[in-house]
């Protein structure tokens, strides 16, 4: 059965790289029927906050991924956060000790740099100076009141594995120093912690950033070491090393780089569909000729032995572009419901919504459809139809010329007594003023455009003005004569 993981350390909000992490997990473990579990890496208690967990919860919920496993829903092999399971690494890492996979060593870090110095400065890491220590030197070392940290005792020769991603992978251990995964205070660390993990909850594929490839031949001489000493599931887990995500300049996207964090996506209104649709495509299509699918169809269709080992550039115009193809598949319903909270946040709706605010935006909804590259565009597109007649203020680049004054009365008069469906205003305007004036129509009305919608760019105009009455329509046009 196949089981993975998404373990993030609640250090910070989420950004992309871990988003992406978590959907291509989520894919493969729905393509198999498999078991997602969510770990909540916190072993760092001086960086984890709850804040962060919640927002790490908050943030997957909205994004639609879901777990089987995890924190907030428990399973088998719980507790699902790590500050929570300090017994079970207490436990296993007497057990590696015992076995001699990992030993104590005393090197205070002057030491270290000392021995690294003769060596000529080189900087392999560590030597694995206290490997072959005697009973009797660690006795005196804790004589001399020494603390130790506790390193894996690495073995000679190559680690190999076939990454999913990336073939044949191979690491020569004199290049992998023996490397400490408990602290002299005691505390385990993630280089302990997230494999003893995956051994214990009996994960089959680890799926995450290639910022960590170096990692995993520490971890793999890890996960054999547990396997002999019975702790876990004796499963080495397959890896498939995503690629790394560029962004500005050809430099790895960084936390700080703009469109990194997702609280931004969420402020601006991006659907979680859209943005996950753009994130699947760092290092995986659906097929070389279609880019916009659901999380669905990804899960259907996804193969991990597809997914690109090169490095994927994240580009925000095409983020953009995938986000505003999902908000065009949504009915005019979906699309009102999803734009009123941006339109509360701007004061121009109630909350709850009024039934007749509902009404104008389920009405209104359609006319910025095409237009939309995410949800917050809405505000400024409709500020127009939500403003009251006396407050709406015209831009000055699309202020009434003297010669326009003429045309926009004519309009006026049409008005008065036309139908008030978009079709019935167009007739009647258009042989007011393109039949018995002979204007063009772009001369025509573009006047009223300016009276109605304050600007010279605006959602279709009649079928705006079909939104906001005649009363209205007309108050704004006698605002803008006066
Ligand atoms: N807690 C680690 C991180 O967030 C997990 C890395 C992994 O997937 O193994 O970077």
């Amino acid at each position: 059965d196949v089981r993975v993981r998404f373990p993030p350390s609640p250090t910070g909000n989420l950004h992309v790289g871990n988003v992406r992490s978590a959907l291509f997990n989520y894919a493969f473990a729905r393509h198999y029927g498999g078991t997602l579990v969510l770990r909540i890496e916190d072993t760092d208690v001086a960086r984890s906050t709850e804040e962060y967990y919640d927002n790490v919860i908050d943030s997957l919920k909205w994004l639609g991924i879901t777990w089987d496993e995890g924190p907030d829903i428990g399973g088998p092999y719980g507790p699902y956060r790590q500050s929570q399971r300090t017994e079970i690494y207490q436990q296993v890492i007497a057990q590696l000790v015992e076995s001699g996979a990992a030993y104590p060593c005393y090197c205070t870090r002057e030491e270290q740099e000392q021995r690294e110095a003769a060596r000529g400065g080189d900087t392999i890491g560590y030597d694995g100076h206290c490997r072959t220590l005697s009973a009797a030197q660690i006795e005196a070392y804790e004589a001399e009141g020494r603390t130790h940290v506790l390193r894996i005792r690495m073995p000679e020769g190559e680690v190999a594995f076939d990454d999913l991603v990336r073939g044949h992978v191979a690491f020569d251990t004199r290049h992998v120093p023996d490397y400490a995964i408990v602290r002299s205070n005691g505390e385990p660390l993630y280089t302990l912690v997230n494999p003893v993990d995956d051994a214990l909850m009996g994960i089959t594929h680890v799926l995450r950033g290639e910022d960590l490839l170096s990692s995993t031949p520490r971890q793999i001489v890890l996960y054999e070491a547990l396997a002999r000493i019975g702790v876990g599931s004796g499963i080495t887990p397959r890896f498939g090393h995503l690629p790394i995500v560029m962004g500005e300049g050809n430099k790895r996207l960084s936390k700080r780089d703009k469109g990194s964090g997702l609280e931004e996506y969420r402020e601006r209104g991006f659907l979680p569909e859209g943005l996950m649709n753009y994130l699947a495509l760092l290092g995986w299509s659906i097929s070389d000729d279609r880019d916009v699918f659901t999380m669905a169809e990804m899960a259907e269709a996804f193969d991990i032995r597809r997914v690109n080992a090169n490095a994927a550039r994240f580009d925000h115009k095409k983020c953009e572009a995938i986000n505003a193809a999902h908000i065009r598949l949504l009915s005019a319903e979906d699309l009102a419901a999803q734009i009123t909270p941006f339109l509360q946040g701007a004061g121009f709706v109630a909350t709850p919504a009024t039934p007749a605010e509902k009404r104008l935006l389920v009405g209104a909804a359609p006319l910025i459809q095409e237009r939309l590259t995410c949800l917050s565009d809405a505000v400024e597109k409709l500020a127009f139809l939500f403003t009251a007649d006396e407050e709406l203020e015209i831009e000055p680049a699309a202020a009434l010329k003297p010669d326009e004054e003429a045309v926009l009365l004519a309009s006026r008069n049409a008005l008065v007594d036309a139908d008030w469906d978009h079709d019935s205003i167009e007739a009647a305007l258009r042989s007011a003023l393109v039949d018995d004036l002979g204007l063009k129509p772009r001369k025509a009305f573009g006047p009223l455009r300016t009276a109605v919608t304050g600007s010279k760019v605006s959602p279709p105009l009649f079928e705006s003005m079909e939104l906001l009455g005649r009363e209205s329509s007309l108050v704004r046009i006698d605002r803008a004569l006066a």
